[in-house]
């Protein structure tokens, strides 16, 4: 069954087309600056190692979906010959709102509600739209599927999604955690128990996302049950550009005192803060390099990251009660040697206790266990992979038979 996964941002698409049967990718590719003048998309054929790279411009998001369709359908690509090879799309989408817990088969009326959501992500839920469109009319045999951020964390009690602020904020306007990420922490999470050999609904699992963006979140049972980002994803973690928590009245300081527009603001918590804000740089390999060699903002940087984790994992421990394992994903999460130390480190009080030489191992692209044999909590490493989490959960919906 071949399954194409396409991620539809709102300046750049990402696609990979996957064989379920085999388990395997057959195709992959990024598309990227959509409606400027200097567009370029990127084809690999994973078989061959073939890599095409088209440098023209992409004038919007139907000519990047058609340079694709027409990459995968080359003739001398082997990758497919007709569209209707294609038995699925399962579409990343950012927002589902409460109206959404699942994955979903895209109806007329399914994308009627995923617009109603663009006020919750306007960046992100009209770009998944127009990819979805596009997609239907490419490969119109193909069943089309919705596979939604907030999701996996619907099943957050009231005490941890509600914010307490007016009740009319919440139930008229929608104002609450809802939490992203939730595909790559659906994921980890499964691989987790998996490699426990045990069922997700026996674990209780931290699972910390820390890429370009971050995430953690507490799962019990297999259900996420509090989380770090929270209305949008700028609440929480820091970030290689997004500020994570933050104080309200700073808002409110900046547009009184400092004549700042609501627009500006924006921009400075999502785009200017976090790692960039703070060091210059958002890549946490260059902050590591510039600490080594004595940057003191640098070396803050790394603090306050690793500091704000550890606070999260502390309340996720109250939360949960008993936790299993702590897993670590993403670019940070599985790469970054120092900061796997600077979170566990301290927090050998509470049974999490990291065994240096398997951390400095781990990360290889394999599941790790970096935990000494005396840690109470299993310390884990799990490549994430988002996109073939959205293809099983496309081809479930089919197989399940909830598609006529
Ligand atoms: P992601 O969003 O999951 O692709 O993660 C991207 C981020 O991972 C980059 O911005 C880097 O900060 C970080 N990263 C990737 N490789 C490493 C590494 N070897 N050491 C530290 N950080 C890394």
């Amino acid at each position: 069954m071949k399954i194409l996964v396409i991620n539809s941002g709102s300046s750049s698409i990402k696609y990979q087309l996957f064989d379920l049967a085999r388990r395997v990718v057959l195709a992959s590719g990024l598309v990227e600056r959509i409606g400027e003048s200097a567009g370029r998309v990127r084809h690999t054929v994973v078989a061959t190692g073939a890599e095409q790279v088209l440098n023209r411009p992409i004038v919007d998001h139907r000519d990047g979906l058609r340079r694709m369709a027409d990459l995968l359908l080359a003739a001398n690509s082997g990758v497919i010959a007709t569209p209707g090879e294609i038995a699925a799309i399962g579409h990343r989408v950012v927002h589902g709102g409460e109206q959404f817990s699942q994955p979903t088969v895209i109806t007329e009326a399914v994308k009627a509600t995923i617009r109603d959501l663009s006020p919750f992500a306007p960046l992100h839920n009209p770009a998944n739209l127009q990819g979805i469109d596009v997609a239907e009319e490419i490969f119109p045999e193909a069943t089309q599927v919705a596979v939604f951020d907030t999701a996996f964390h619907q099943t957050m009690p009231a005490m941890a999604y509600r914010y307490a602020v007016p009740n009319d904020l919440y139930a008229k306007h929608g104002i609450r955690v809802y939490g992203f990420h939730g595909t790559s922490h659906w994921y980890v999470s499964k691989r987790a128990a998996a490699y426990l050999d045990a069922s997700a609904e026996s674990l209780n699992l931290i699972t910390a996302h820390l890429g370009n963006g971050a995430s953690i979140t507490a799962v019990q049972g297999g259900m996420s049950v509090d989380t770090s980002m929270g209305f949008s994803p700028l609440d929480g973690l820091i970030m290689g550009t997004r500020s994570g928590d933050l104080d309200p009245a700073v808002v409110f300081y900046l547009s009184e005192r400092l004549g700042m527009s609501l627009a500006d603001i924006d921009k400075l918590l999502n785009k200017q803060s976090g790692l960039l804000g703070l060091t210059g740089a958002n890549d946490l390999r260059d902050i590591e390099a510039r600490a080594q060699h004595g940057d003191n903002a640098a070396q803050l940087a790394l603090e306050m990251y690793a500091y704000r984790i550890r606070k999260y994992i502390g309340a996720y421990m109250a939360a949960l009660g008993r936790v299993d394992a702590l897993v670590f994903t993403a670019g940070v999460g599985e790469n970054s040697v120092t900061v796997r130390r600077m979170v566990c480190e301290p927090l050998s009080y509470l049974g999490i206790v990291l065994d240096e030489a398997l951390n400095r191992a781990g990360g290889s692209g394999m599941v790790t266990a970096i935990h000494s044999a005396e840690s109470r909590v299993q310390i884990l490493i799990i490549p994430t992979n988002e996109e073939l989490e959205i293809a099983e959960q496309t081809a479930a919906l089919l197989t399940a038979g909830t598609v006529s």
